[in-house]
């Protein structure tokens, strides 16, 4: 970050000069941290575009007040050895101008009740409308982003934040996650999830949409600070990956192959055996009320291989392996964790697209009983 020249400008509405200290740089080195300000939307530009003047109190455009001077920061000089005093004069001439213009006030952000006033008292162009209660939004939400206790929505700022709503669903380039955070603080669940769900810009598939999608899921309507989980990208994956599958068709499969065996659980259990080798598992309730927990091999492949079909028959099938029964799904469930089987829906991770796909088929005949046969296996107490 190195500090840029120091611009003076004019109010337009009384003519009193205002300081404006530019710093390069400061896009790359910020961080998004908050769900609201995490987007650098192309309409939203940094808040400082809009100042308020230190004078009158106006709510003015910053860059299209007019120049009236200008002087490079003393800093950028102090960087260079300057042994022969080149750069005497131009030091000289930024002390004066800094002592010339030492009681101007520099720019100030507007506060909340300062930009209501002006979006009030204002006809603006929608571009303009959109920016101003885009900031009016975020300046809102600084006194939520300390302090321990949740502040709701003012009347005002729900419709504000409704009305930006409305201006990003008719802007061009608008920017479908910010207009998902903003539905979900306006408390619009299903728009908010079902435009994060449905869109498949980059945007919307990347660790931030991830955790607003995660807080829409939760009900939370509040602004959050977005915190560092290693495991969201996984849940990303997860959920980018199905989004995508359900665009797919299954492929075909070859009649001839081996009976289809119904299972209708599709929530995968899943344990880490080896490097890149995994078991995977389904909880299956029959329709005598009985359960039964379906084992697989990674993308349900078998063993011990069926001599009597051939690869195109086996295509698009997935084998069960084994199998055993338990008396209820709890159970099943706590044998499973005893057996160091977890979920995959509560741990996505690198195992993701290894579990097996297509139409199921019985081949626990010919495979080893991995489980069954008890010495891989341990009842729980
Ligand atoms: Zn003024």
């Amino acid at each position: 970050m190195t500090p840029g020249p120091t611009l003076i400008r004019r109010c337009l509405h009384c003519q009193g000069l205002l300081k404006q200290r530019n710093i390069r740089g400061r896009h790359g080195l910020r961080r998004p941290v908050w769900s609201d300000e995490a987007l650098g939307a192309p309409m939203f530009p940094e808040a400082s575009s809009l100042v308020a003047c230190a004078h009158c109190r106006a709510v003015v455009w910053g860059p299209e007040l007019e120049k009236v001077d200008s002087y490079a920061s003393p800093m950028r000089y102090s960087q260079f050895f300057d042994t022969e005093n080149k750069y005497e004069k131009e030091r000289e001439e930024i002390r004066l101008k800094e002592i010339l213009y030492e009681e101007v006030p520099f720019f100030e952000a507007p506060t909340e009740e300062q930009l209501f006033s002006y979006i009030n008292s204002t006809s603006l162009p929608s571009n303009k409308e959109l920016q101003v209660r885009g900031i009016a939004w975020r300046t809102g939400n600084d006194k939520r982003r300390t302090g321990t206790c949740d502040i709701p929505f003012s009347a005002r700022e729900t419709d504000n934040l409704a009305r930006l709503v409305d201006l990003l669903n008719h802007h061009l380039d608008h920017e479908p996650v910010i207009r998902a955070e903003a539905l979900r603080e306006l408390g619009r669940m299903d728009e908010a999830k079902s435009l994060i769900e449905t869109c498949t810009t980059p945007s919307a598939q990347d660790e931030v949409a991830q955790f607003i999608l995660e807080r829409i899921l939760e009900g939370d309507t509040y602004v959050r600070e977005i915190t560092h989980d290693p495991d969201r990208q996984w849940r990303l994956l997860r959920r980018v990956r199905a989004q995508h599958e359900a665009t797919i068709a299954l492929p075909t499969h070859d009649l001839s192959g081996p009976p289809p065996f119904a299972i209708t659980s599709r929530d995968w259990w899943f344990k880490v055996v080896g490097m890149l080798c995994h078991n995977w598992a389904l909880i299956e309730t029959e329709a005598d009320g009985s359960v039964v927990v379906y084992f697989f091999h990674d993308q349900g492949k078998t063993r011990s291989g069926l001599p009597q079909y051939s690869g195109r028959q086996l295509r698009g099938r997935a084998a069960i392996v084994d199998s055993l029964p338990f008396s209820s799904v709890r159970q099943a469930e706590r044998a499973l964790r005893t057996n160091g089987f977890r979920r995959l829906e509560d741990d996505p991770g690198p195992w993701e697209g290894e579990q097996p796909t297509g139409i199921f088929f019985d081949a626990r005949a010919t495979e080893e009983g991995v489980y069954s046969r008890g010495e891989y296996w341990t009842h729980p107490n």
